[in-house]
């Protein structure tokens, strides 16, 4: 038997509560050559299947192309003014964009 958390009742190893609020979300740019511009989405701490689903809602969202390297997500463009919104409806709430 595992433990109940307290905020959202389920057993510990199912709860994502703590990891909610450990998940920081770091969005930068980073200008690749060719003058190409890229946003990198780091800190969601999901499995893989998990960030390919949060990859593609934001690609689909941004209309842009993207993909995902060592757990960070990169979407092509330059995406800042936009981003914050969409992860916070995806249920992300510590975002920061530098
Ligand atoms: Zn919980």
């Amino acid at each position: 038997m595992s433990e109940i958390c307290q905020i959202c009742g389920l057993p510990k190893d199912l709860c994502i509560c703590e990891r909610k609020v450990e998940e920081k979300i770091i969005v930068r740019i980073e200008k690749r050559s060719y003058g190409k511009v890229v946003t990198l989405i780091n800190g969601i701490q999901r499995d893989n299947k998990e960030l390919k689903e949060i990859a593609s809602k934001l690609k689909s969202k941004l209309g842009c192309g993207g993909t995902i390297k060592n757990g960070i997500i990169e979407l092509q463009g330059d995406h800042r003014r936009r981003i914050k919104e969409l992860l916070i409806e995806l249920g992300f709430n510590n975002i920061e964009i530098y």
